[in-house]
């Protein structure tokens, strides 16, 4: 179930939460405690982007009664990589699964807050899905292309968003999306193969071009290189870097040299809260916290 930030009523208990990012739950939220995440120097500064095409805002998710993420607050800046640091089950996941209702589809989960998409309300019942999951698409940790054919693969979308007015213009938005993903060259003459028949990093690029595809504004990347050699993760990156000229970025890794290397600018979370966030150069050689400090400095993670 979604709610919106109606649920944080108090203004007191707001301004309480978002200080000290612990959770009082509302009178709708049953009773657990988040964990409580202690900061060096005051809440992160969720603000200051110029031009927000996600604003999130005091955005809690539980699973049952489990809070995976608490408190969150952050702007994803346009046309820019975001990247998503921390040590594993901190809610890095669950904090990209919130931008595209994806924790929808998890029994048991429950998100509150308000995300704000070009300054819409994503949660609101008015929203439409699967517009939203084309808006802001997916590529996860393994690649996952159909059981289709590489033309297939990129076609589906475009098709059942009725994108295309005749064949004409599919074979142009299949041929654009693969040229876009840096896979056209190395599949021209192969459209017909099953999309599981590329190497592990071509896979990842046809799910990338399957995700432009259907003209997205934001792309989610969940790991993205987690399951590919040094080579094609190079070559992901490299495209990265190509693709936040059209598109917002948003990329969860395990690796703080991806991050370093992709992103304008680094979240990090610890325990379901948003520690610290903020240009990546800067948060990489003068964290503010200490918790990120002692995790870029592999103290612990
Ligand atoms: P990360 O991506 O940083 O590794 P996750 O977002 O996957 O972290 O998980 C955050 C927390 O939520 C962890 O404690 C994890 O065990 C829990 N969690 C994640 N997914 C589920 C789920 N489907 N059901 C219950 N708990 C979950």
């Amino acid at each position: 179930m979604s709610t919106t930030g109606d649920d944080f009523a108090n203004e007191q208990q707001r301004r309480a939460a978002q200080a000290g990012l612990n959770l009082k739950p509302s009178s709708r939220m049953p009773a657990p405690a988040a964990p409580e995440v202690r900061l060096t120097v005051g809440a992160p500064a969720a603000l200051g982007v110029a031009d927000a095409v996600f604003s999130c805002r005091d955005v809690s998710v539980l699973y049952g009664d489990k809070y995976a993420l608490s408190n969150v607050s952050i702007d994803v800046e346009r046309k820019q990589v975001l990247a998503v640091i921390g040590p594993s089950g901190c809610g890095k996941s669950t904090f990209l699964r919130c931008l595209n209702r994806m924790n929808d589809t998890i029994a048991g989960a429950r998100v509150t807050g308000s995300i704000l998409l070009d300054g819409r309300d994503i949660q609101d019942k008015e929203q439409d899905v699967v517009q939203l999951r084309a808006q802001v698409g997916m590529v996860f940790q393994k690649p996952n292309p159909f059981p289709k054919s590489i033309f297939e693969n990129v076609a589906y979308g475009p098709r059942i968003h009725g994108l295309a007015r005749g064949s004409a213009e599919l074979d142009d938005i299949v041929c654009t999306s693969l040229r876009r993903a840096g896979l056209w060259n190395e599949v021209k003459d192969r459209l017909s193969r099953p999309g599981t028949s590329l190497s592990g990093g071509q896979q990842q690029r046809l799910c990338i071009a399957r995700t432009i595809a259907v003209q997205p504004e934001v792309i989610l990347m969940d790991e993205p290189c987690s399951a590919l050699d040094p080579v094609a993760t190079a070559r992901i990156e490299d495209l990265i870097d190509e693709l936040r000229a059209s598109y917002t970025i948003v990329i969860v890794t395990h690796s703080m040299q991806q991050a370093a290397r992709v992103s304008q600018r680094t979240a990090y979370f610890h325990l379901g809260a948003l520690v610290e966030v903020g240009e990546t150069n800067r948060v990489f050689t003068n964290p503010r916290q200490k918790l990120t400090e002692d995790y870029i400095s592999g103290r612990f993670g």
